[in-house]
């Protein structure tokens, strides 16, 4: 397993928004976490990388414990993460936004080498690499968010709703960007709302509701469940 989560509790002051979450990503695998809006798919997200620390429970990444390490230094063990809302530097130009996916690299070749190979997935971004960050599209900014993700050149890519609020073309390129990452040997953690394009590109799928797992299994098992397919995938 690349990253295992056991039993993690985490909240916010008084509110748990994790009651004990176990999950596990094998190694080249696409994992997918759905549920409902509150469920608890971005705080296991950021529990993972440090943003909000656990309570009890282990997270090992590469059979090492990883809970209580600091952000920068998860992204250091191998992991990255696009945020919900895509969080890119509006005035900063495209290509800088870029650049600072790699900041805790100091192999230019390879850096540069990445960069090469973001513009080569997006030449839209590479069109617009001087254009301001903020005056992208909604789909180039989710672009440009995976982008400066991979900069980190990650062993694990954790996407929070990469396509909210997307116009479905673009859902449907963002899906492919996804599936293409994955093929080039990153592991994904997908958490999505939109279950039904999610459980068709992961492996593995886990359901969240109000801060418990309530149902996992194989993506494709997820996906004939009665009982999601009634409460996420519009009940056909
Ligand atoms: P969504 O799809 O709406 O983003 P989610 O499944 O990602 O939902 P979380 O964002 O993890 O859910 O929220 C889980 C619970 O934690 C919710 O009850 C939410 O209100 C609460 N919560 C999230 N962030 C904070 C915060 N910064 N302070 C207090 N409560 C929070």
């Amino acid at each position: 397993m690349l990253l295992e989560l056991q039993n993690i509790v985490a909240g916010y002051g008084s509110i748990m928004a994790l009651k004990g979450i176990s999950l596990s990503v094998p190694e080249g695998s696409i994992v997918s976490l759905i549920g409902a809006n509150g469920a608890g798919k971005s705080t296991t997200m950021k529990t993972i990388m440090g943003l909000v620390s656990p309570r009890d429970g282990e997270i090992r990444f590469k059979g090492e414990p990883l809970a209580g390490t600091k952000p920068y230094q998860v992204v250091h063990e191998g992991i990255s993460l696009v945020p919900e809302g895509r969080q890119i530097l509006q005035n900063m130009s495209v290509e800088e936004n870029l650049y600072l996916g790699a900041y805790q690299r100091s192999d230019k070749e390879g850096i540069a080498a990445d960069l090469k190979k973001v513009y080569d997935r997006f030449p839209r971004l590479e069109e617009r690499k001087k254009q301001f960050g903020g005056t992208l599209s909604g789909g180039e900014q989710q672009m440009l968010a995976i982008g400066r993700a991979v900069m980190a050149r990650p062993e694990l890519l954790l996407l929070d709703e990469p396509s909210m609020g997307l116009a479905p073309i673009v859902v449907q390129e963002i899906f492919d960007v996804i599936k293409d990452i994955n093929g080039s040997g990153t592991t994904i953690l997908l958490v999505e709302q939109n279950a039904k394009k999610a459980l068709q590109i992961a492996d593995y799928a886990y359901v969240m509701e109000t801060g418990h797992i309530v149902l996992q299994g194989k993506a494709s098992e997820v996906a004939a469940n009665p009982q999601v397919t009634a409460a996420y995938l519009g009940g056909k």
